[in-house]
Order: C-alpha cells, then sequence, then structure tokens
C-alpha cells in the first residue's frame, strides 16, 4: 500500500527551510516553514490548506508574502500554525499592506498558536481588511496540534533561544479490503466498507454492519468482519526538526517526537568540529543530527539547513551524520546523558539510510 505522503524539500541545503507534503489521494499540501518559497511552483502553492512555522525567523517565515499574494484572490481557507506570538507576527505582516480593495474577496486565514495546555486562535478575513478576530481557545492534549481524517500532526516545543516547534505529521492507519475473501464469500463491495472502515477505525467491533449478500442482506458484527476481510497497516510518519540546541532536554523531545518515523528531516546548520558555536546559536550539527536519528530509531534521515559558510561541503554533512547515524561514531561515548536516549533496536536500513542527495529530492 502506497502512503498517502509525498514529501520534498522545496529548496537546496544551504537555502531557506521550506518542507512541502502532498497529500496524494485529496490533492491538499501541507508546508512545513516557509522561507523562500520562490522554486514551489503557484499550482503547487494553490494546493496548500495547512502551513507549520517552526519559528518565525526570517529564513523560515519570508515566503509569508508570496503565498498570501498568490492564494488571496482564491475562495480558500489556509491554517497557519505555530508558536506562541504567531497571532500578531501575522497581524504585522498584515498590517504592512493596504486592504481597501478587498470586499468581496472570500480568502481567509485561520492562525493557531501552540500554547503549553491550549491553542490560542485569530482569524483575518480578506473581506474586511483582515481585521483580527478572535476565535475561543481550545484545550489540547499534550504534544497534540491538528487532527483529520488525513492526517495527525504532533509537536514539541524545542529551545532555539526562543520556542521553536518541531512537528511530526502521521497518516491514519491503512486498512485494505481482501478482494479475494470478499470473492468467495459473494459480498458485493459497497458503502457497507466505508461504514466496516470507519468502525475498526473506531474500534467499534461490537457495530454491526448491513453485508448486501447474494439473496438476504446479512448483519454482522464489525469485529468478526475485520478478522476476515481488513488488512491493518501502520501509515507513515515523516518528523520535521529545525532550529534547536542540542541539549538533554531537546534531545529527549526530538527522540520522542522522531520516535520510529519512515523519515526525519532534521537541520544541520554545522559540521561538529563547530559544535561551540552550534551551540552558542543554538543548532545542531551534522553529527548531533545523526545521533537523534539513531536514537529514534528512524528509517531515513534527510539533513539540511547547512551555514552557507560551508557552500560546496554538503557531502562532509552526509558523511558525518551517517556516520552517526549507523554508530561507526557513537556522540555517547563523549556525551554522558546520550546513552539513556538511544533506541537498542538497531536501525532500519543502514547501508541506504541517510539520503546523499544533495538537494534531498526537492520539488520542482
Ligand atoms: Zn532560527
Ligand atoms: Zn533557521
Amino acid at each position: 500500500m502506497k502512503s498517502s505522503f509525498r514529501a520534498s524539500l522545496v529548496n537546496g541545503p544551504f537555502q531557506d527551510c521550506a518542507l512541502y507534503v502532498a497529500l496524494r489521494w485529496q490533492g491538499d499540501a501541507l508546508l512545513f516553514d516557509l522561507g523562500r518559497i520562490d522554486r514551489l511552483n503557484p499550482a503547487n502553492c494553490l494546493r496548500l490548506s495547512h502551513v507549520f512555522v517552526s519559528h518565525t525567523h526570517m529564513d523560515h517565515f519570508m515566503g509569508f508574502d508570496q503565498l498570501l499574494r498568490l492564494t488571496l484572490p482564491r475562495d480558500r481557507e489556509l491554517t497557519f500554525s505555530g508558536p506562541p506570538g504567531l497571532i500578531d507576527n501575522i497581524a504585522g505582516k498584515l498590517a504592512g499592506y493596504t486592504w481597501n480593495l478587498t470586499e468581496s474577496y472570500l480568502f481567509r486565514l485561520v492562525v493557531i498558536e501552540r500554547h503549553e495546555a491550549h491553542l490560542a486562535r485569530a482569524s483575518f478575513r480578506a473581506s474586511n481588511g483582515f481585521a483580527r478576530e478572535s476565535l475561543p481557545d481550545l484545550p489540547v492534549a499534550p504534544g497534540r496540534l491538528i487532527d483529520t481524517p488525513m492526517f495527525r500532526i504532533e509537536t514539541a516545543t524545542l529551545n532555539h533561544r526562543i520556542p521553536c516547534l518541531a512537528f511530526a505529521v502521521s497518516e491514519p492507519r491503512h486498512l485494505n479490503i481482501r478482494a479475494e475473501v470478499l470473492e468467495a464469500r459473494g459480498w458485493t463491495p459497497g458503502p457497507w466498507l466505508s461504514r466496516l472502515k470507519a468502525a475498526v477505525r473506531a474500534g467499534n467491533d461490537d457495530e454491526q454492519i448491513l453485508v448486501p449478500a447474494a439473496g438476504e442482506p446479512v448483519r454482522m458484527n464489525a469485529g468478526i468482519l475485520r478478522r476476515e476481510l481488513v488488512d491493518d497497516q501502520a501509515g507513515q510518519r515523516i518528523a520535521y526538526v529545525v532550529d534547536t540546541l542540542f541539549d538533554r532536554d531537546n534531545a529527549e523531545r526530538i527522540v520522542a517526537l522522531a520516535r520510529a518515523a519512515d523519515v526525519l528531516y532534521s537541520e544541520a546548520r554545522f559540521l561538529d568540529v563547530d559544535r561551540d558555536e552550534a551551540e552558542k546559536r543554538h543548532h545542531l550539527t551534522a553529527r548531533q543530527a545523526g545521533f537523534l536519528a539513531r536514537a529514534a530509531g528512524v528509517c531515513r534521515l534527510e539533513v539540511f539547513h547547512f551555514s552557507p559558510r560551508y557552500q560546496g561541503m554538503a557531502q562532509a554533512f552526509h558523511t558525518e551524520a551517517r556516520a552517526e547515524y549507523i554508530g561507526e561514531t557513537r556522540l555517547e561515548d563523549e556525551v554522558s546523558w546520550a546513552a539513556d536516549l538511544v533506541d537498542p533496536r538497531p536501525v532500519a536500513a543502514p547501508s541506504a539510510a541517510v539520503s546523499d542527495e544533495p538537494h534531498g529530492g526537492r520539488l520542482s
């Protein structure tokens, strides 16, 4: 079963942060950070339904204007989610322009701030000049941000001298109907299969499902149908971590968020030879990113957001991250607390695990 996510970095590894995740079957897309997004074509921009902002440093947020320019004439709602302060940041951006000719526009923004135990929200409509309209706060469980039928977003708040959000996007389990069983039983496919899948997702094994069999339809227990008919597979999980200090608190949060992810997109601003400077600037080195990927047992690591000072040295980042990820170098031999975080299970496919692609499969 193919995953419904197709993820690609918008820019090269020395450029601004933006990770585009297309939802294959819905036509919608998600964007994690929006530094410069000139390379993202307009058609892909117009598919966006949600944008997740780690923090509002320019290299993660300056694409806001370009995205607004493209989507403004559309009948669309775009949801931005990020750390505390995002509502003010977006209000400030919007206040920088004049909106006297947009009364008939249908475009609107919803902005969500992830606070410790609640979500603060506001909306901005083009039709009233993007005046800020407060929405009621929503309580939220730890680590959760958004749940939709097609994806779930979880967050961890990291220390970048300001709060910086890391994200994980996961898809629901894949429930596939065994066609050969359907045929053997003489059951006709139809909307009852969607009802069965909904019951399986909700864990309602006792729900009665009307099955259109040859002759008389029969009522059957969802649990019995599930065991006979449904292949249940875990969905894909992608973690996105940028701009953070390598210390025990942050590392624990990242490892918990990225645990067993299919892919971890991680910043690696510095090479480990410059680890003191990385610490001063609250950024990761390539080696630290490799360690976090190994500790979390992720299947694949993509490093990016390299400092321009290393221009032409992308391979050194991949080599350093990979050596740590496969355990050739072991950061826990040098950092006392690191051993407590390492997942004892081996990584999935070490030989091919860290992408050597200089641009991480970016989107055209
Ligand atoms: Zn930053
Ligand atoms: Zn940055």
